[in-house]
């Protein structure tokens, strides 16, 4: 194995050159951490088992959680999957987007194993972003891109966070500037009923409108029959900064950082409290590009806890309470 470099490089996106290298890299089976409209992914080519087992040994990620595929475009999608009518309707009126369809495999299917978990399913998604959209279709492939940072870990929203969680065990990182959605995808399972795995950057109602019916709730954690996750590698404790996270605060605690939403003022905050506010307009976009990188930045501030203040649960508000709840949870 090649020694790693002890700094990853970084690249602007953009010209044709830079493209060039970054496809040859992905052929080479190095990884790239590249910016896409939900959180900056780490991709790798998707048909390379050992690339693939590279992304999880740099994300220090478990072996049962799959990772999303990200392809050009539709055409891209029945070379790997089979999708039902609810799912090419979806990816018709969504893709590119933050939706990822978690679909039957084709039978043939060379996305490697290990990408799948050793799943019959496979998760997959066309990014809506210029830059994401030139390499995959300079590389010509799928590309596996999970989140670019250590597992467990918030997601990253610019290539500062990548460079400061994953430096020195990836190979390249294309800085994009800010992500401009803030949350990773939505993911809907569509099998006989379409199930909401994971609420996201595409709000719910958004999708129950175009399908005409309600999603489905996964039952429980587990599908009963098999006894493995429906969705799996969504733990508990997620998405965590490791600062203590209170949920639903009406005021602030001595030792406390305060994450505000809207106009409201809480009680308890003085001089020296570090605050920051989501969105002072109450705009539930602005709240979730803000989220993971003020939950980082509070992160460093010192404080034994960071308390947040209620965000409501309509649009894109569904995805960051599942966030915060995550931040928020116990971990052992
Ligand atoms: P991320 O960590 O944002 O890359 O999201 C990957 C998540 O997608 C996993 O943790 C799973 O929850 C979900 N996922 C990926 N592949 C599948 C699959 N075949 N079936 C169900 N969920 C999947
Ligand atoms: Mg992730």
């Amino acid at each position: 194995m090649q020694p790693k470099p002890a700094v990853t490089a970084r690249l602007s996106p953009g010209t044709p050159r830079h493209l060039a290298r970054l496809a040859r890299a992905l052929r080479r089976g190095e990884l790239v951490a590249v910016p896409t409209e939900t959180v900056y992914g780490l991709a790798a080519n998707a048909l390379d088992a050992r690339a693939c087992r590279k992304i999880f040994a740099a994300k220090g990620r478990p072996a049962r959680d799959p990772l999303i595929v990200h392809i050009r475009d539709l055409r891209e999608l029945a070379l790997v999957a089979q999708p039902n009518a609810a799912a090419r309707l979806l990816a018709k009126k969504f893709w590119p987007g933050p939706l990822t369809l978690v679909l039957p495999k084709t039978s043939d299917c060379n996305v490697a194993e290990l990408a799948t978990a050793g799943l019959d399913t496979i998760a997959i998604r066309v990014p809506a972003h210029r830059v994401a959209l030139d390499i995959l279709r300079a590389f010509g492939g799928p590309v596996v891109a999970p989140s670019a940072n250590l597992s467990g870990h918030v997601s990253p929203t610019t290539a500062a966070h990548v460079q400061s969680d994953l430096a020195g065990r990836i190979d390249l990182i294309v800085d994009g500037g800010p992500v401009a959605v803030g949350v990773e995808s939505t993911i809907v399972g569509c099998f006989d009923e379409a199930v909401l795995l994971r609420p996201g950057g595409l709000p719910r109602g958004d999708i129950e409108r175009v399908l005409g019916r309600k999603l489905v709730q996964p039952p429980g954690d587990a599908d009963s029959d098999s006894g493995r996750p429906l969705a799996p590698g969504m733990l508990a404790s997620h998405y965590a900064p490791r600062t203590l996270v209170r949920l639903d605060a009406c005021n602030v605690e001595p030792g406390e950082a305060l994450l505000a939403f809207g106009p409201v003022a809480v009680s308890g905050v003085d001089a020296a409290t570090s605050v920051l506010n989501l969105s002072a307009r109450g705009d539930l976009d602005e709240a979730a590009a803000n989220l993971f990188g003020y939950l980082r930045a509070l992160d460093v501030h010192g404080a034994h806890t960071i308390a947040v203040m209620p965000v409501p649960h309509h649009g894109l508000g569904e995805a960051i309470n599942d966030r915060l709840r995550r931040a928020a949870a116990r971990r052992d």
